[in-house]
């Protein structure tokens, strides 16, 4: 029997990524390949370092996207700026903050970790205890929106603190980019890394990075070579550095490099402002939907995330039959919960393209209806209403 295309369905993504991709991106995923190394692509290379430097807020040299999921740009924050012996603080407060202490052991550092709770901001006092009583720290960890949890970190406050301490800071802006205040520059963060499917509403599998001249420095001091060919920055440079000569280093992945291009074009298109202010507003509608169907929140009000809600699953109601109602009668996909919070929590995302009125208006009339099936009472007109009354 011969196999043949594979035709997805069109869902509706309100997880914790991917999002949605806008059909602009999809779009320009289709256009001719260039070779990696013709010059119009080059010239788009240009603009995409440009566009990524207004994303991240910041004037770095050093910023491009790394050819693989966000996992890779952490990966390749964490080898290309520590070395064996190091010590590294990690803050921990949910799945993301301990993939980094999984990264720093692998490097043969050591890491210092400062646990907080699961759905709860990283505490900066605590990390300034930990500061004082670790002199030798190299670097600061910390993940800014933890998507695992719906938790946002004061980024600011954090890279001072590691400034004061004379510490680099490394920063996974994967969920925030886009959704919530990004200021690299203006915060003096030295390593952060992003990611293409979440608030860019891109396809996944590319991780913009950025790294601040003094992390370059310590990149270029380096005792040992980093021990990851891919992942050497000194080595990816040769070919997205500046100036004409771009040497082969691996064959770009040209057509996703357009739909990021194209993302980056729309935000810039939209303003920063303006985006951030959508994620902030589809989140007060969606919060007062929520709670009209009698649904409440994990992370309290001041410290949540807007492009992504973890909510508790009320009494009586199946997380998985739940779910799984959404994506057989409305091709809506919504999150789990993760580590503690499985099968307590639903983490809905409003991420990029995903953060719009249509889909929270779908969101609430769909989880009504599954819930309702399973014997709770709730109402989706009121919660409609609830969600859209914030807006007027
Ligand atoms: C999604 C995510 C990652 C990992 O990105 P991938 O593209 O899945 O590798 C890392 N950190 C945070 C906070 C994320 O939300």
């Amino acid at each position: 029997m011969a196999i043949s295309s594979f035709h997805p369905p069109r869902r509706t993504l309100m997880g914790p990524g991917p999002s949605d991709v806008h059909p602009r991106i999809l779009e320009a995923l289709g256009r001719p390949t260039l070779g990696h190394l013709d010059p119009l692509f080059i010239g788009m290379m240009d603009e995409t370092k440009t566009l990524l430097k207004y994303a991240f807020q910041t004037s770095n040299e050093l910023t491009l996207p790394i050819s693989a999921p966000g996992s890779a740009g952490m990966e390749a924050c964490f080898v290309n700026l520590v070395e064996p012996g190091d010590k590294v603080l990690v803050c921990v407060n949910g799945v993301f903050g301990n993939r980094m202490i999984e990264n720093v052991t692998r490097c043969g550092a050591t890491a210092v970790r400062v646990d907080f709770p699961w759905g709860a901001a990283v505490e900066p006092a605590a990390v300034e205890e930990a500061l004082k009583a670790n002199s030798d720290v190299k670097i600061l960890a910390f993940v800014h929106a933890e998507t695992s949890t719906g938790a946002l970190s004061d980024a600011q406050a954090l890279c001072a603190l590691a400034k004061k301490y004379n510490a680099l800071s490394i920063v996974d802006a994967v969920t925030s980019m886009g959704g919530v205040p990004l200021l690299v520059d203006k915060w003096q963060a030295d390593a952060v890394y992003s990611g293409s499917q979440k608030c860019l509403s891109c396809t996944p599998g590319l991780s913009p990075v950025t790294f601040s001249d003094a992390a370059v420095a310590v990149i270029k001091a380096r005792k040992h070579p980093v021990q990851s060919w891919f992942l050497d920055m000194n080595l990816i440079l040769g070919y997205w550095g500046e100036g004409g000569k771009r040497a082969y280093h691996h064959t770009a992945p040209v057509n996703a490099l357009y739909g990021l291009h194209e993302s980056l074009v729309m935000l810039q298109d939209e303003g920063l402002d303006n985006a951030w202010q959508r994620h902030a507003a589809m989140h007060g509608a969606l919060a007062a939907g929520l709670e009209a169907l009698g649904i409440s929140f994990v992370v309290k009000a001041e410290q949540r995330l807007p492009q992504l809600n973890s909510v508790y699953i009320p009494e009586g109601v199946d997380d998985a039959a739940t779910r799984q109602y959404l994506l057989a009668n409305y091709d809506l996909e919504i999150g789990a919960g993760l580590g503690d919070l499985a099968g307590k929590v639903w983490r809905i995302g409003l991420m990029g393209y995903s953060a719009r009125m249509e889909n929270i208006s779908l969101l609430l009339k769909a989880l009504a209806e599954a819930m309702n099936a399973q014997g709770y009472t709730c109402d989706a007109a009121s919660a409609l209403a609830a969600a859209e009354a914030t807006l007027a």
